[in-house]
C-alpha cells in the first residue's frame, strides 16, 4: 500500500492505470469502510482509499473540531487488508488548490432528510467528489448505502459530467443492528444500547408499516415514543422512495430514512 501525501505523488503512482476504484472516507475506518474496499478490490485492478476530513460539508465548526480522527491506526488497519494499493491522505490544498469557487446548489425538491437540516451539508459533499473525481479520475467510486441520500445526490450529480460510475454498497451492520460509522466512537455503552435499541425497533416497524393505512401519522406517534422511552431527540423518520426520495405511502421501493441525537452526537441511517 503505496502512501500518497500530494498531488504529484498522486498523479505519478496513477499515471499507469485506468481500471481505479475510488473509495472516499473521512477516516476512523471501520467494517463498513471495509466493505467498500473489498468490493473496489474484487471489481477493479487498482483500489485507492481516500482520507480526508472536508471542513466544507460540516454546517457546525465543532463538529468539525471534534470529528474521530486515527489516521494511525487506519493505516494500519488498511494495510492489514492487502486490498489497498494506494492510500490518499491529502492536504487542504491539494483538494482546493485550484481555487475554483463552487457554485453547486441542492434544488428545492432535493431539500428533504439531511439536505433540509443540515444547510450547506451536501454543497461541501458534492463539491469535493466532483475534487477527488477530477484528481483520481477512477472508473469507479464506491459509496455506502447508510447514507444513502448522499449516494443519491453524487450519483446524479456526476452522472452527466464524468464517465465515473458510483457503486452502492450494502450497510454493514454489527450484531447488534447499529450500522457502523465513525461517530459511533463519540458513545458511551449507554448511547450505543440505545442506538440498537432504536435500530432494532426500526427494522420491526418497517416490517410494520406495510400493513399502516396512515404512515405519516404512524412515524409521529412512533417519534414521540421513542424520544420518551430513549430520552433521545429524533430529526426526521420517514418512508422515502429510494428512486427520488419523495415520501412514500409504499413500504415497497421505499426506506425509512432516520436521523437521531444521542448525547448530542448525530447518527443517521436507514432500513
Ligand atoms: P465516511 O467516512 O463516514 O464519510 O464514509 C465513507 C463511505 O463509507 C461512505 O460512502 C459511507 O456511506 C460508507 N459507510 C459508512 N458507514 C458504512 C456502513 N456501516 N456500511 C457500509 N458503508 C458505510
Amino acid at each position: 500500500m503505496k502512501i500518497i501525501l500530494n498531488n504529484n505523488s498522486l498523479f505519478k503512482s496513477l499515471r499507469p492505470f485506468s481500471d481505479i476504484g475510488l473509495v472516499p472516507t473521512m477516516g476512523s475506518i471501520h467494517r463498513g469502510h471495509l466493505s467498500l474496499i473489498n468490493r473496489s478490490n474484487r471489481t477493479c485492478k487498482k483500489t485507492i482509499v481516500s482520507i480526508f476530513i472536508n471542513p466544507k460539508q460540516f454546517n457546525n465548526r465543532k463538529d468539525f473540531k471534534n470529528y474521530p480522527k486515527n489516521i494511525n491506526n487506519d493505516i494500519k488497519i488498511l494495510k492489514k487488508t492487502k486490498k489497498v494499493d494506494f492510500l490518499y491522505i491529502p492536504k487542504f490544498k491539494d483538494v482546493y488548490n485550484n481555487n475554483k469557487k463552487s457554485n453547486i446548489k441542492i434544488i428545492k425538491k432535493d431539500k428533504v432528510l439531511c439536505a433540509k437540516y443540515r444547510g450547506g451539508h451536501f454543497e461541501g459533499v458534492l463539491d469535493v467528489m466532483e475534487r477527488l473525481t477530477n484528481l483520481v479520475n477512477p472508473k469507479k467510486i464506491f459509496m455506502g448505502k447508510k447514507d444513502y441520500q448522499q449516494y443519491f445526490l453524487i450519483k446524479n450529480y456526476l452522472k452527466n459530467k464524468y464517465k465515473t460510475s458510483i457503486i452502492p454498497c450494502k450497510t454493514i451492520r454489527d450484531k447488534s443492528k447499529i450500522a457502523f460509522s465513525s461517530r459511533n466512537n463519540h458513545l458511551d455503552l449507554n448511547g450505543i444500547k440505545k442506538a440498537s435499541f432504536l435500530s432494532k425497533s426500526l427494522i420491526k416497524l418497517k416490517r410494520n408499516l406495510v400493513n399502516s393505512k396512515k404512515i405519516k401519522q404512524n412515524l409521529k406517534i412512533q417519534i414521540k415514543y421513542f424520544e420518551k422511552l430513549l430520552k433521545i431527540k429524533i430529526e426526521y423518520l420517514e418512508l422515502r422512495s429510494i428512486k427520488n426520495l419523495k415520501i412514500s405511502n409504499n413500504v415497497k421501493g421505499s426506506r425509512l430514512f432516520v436521523a437521531y441525537y444521542i448525547d448530542n452526537v448525530r447518527l443517521i441511517d436507514n432500513f
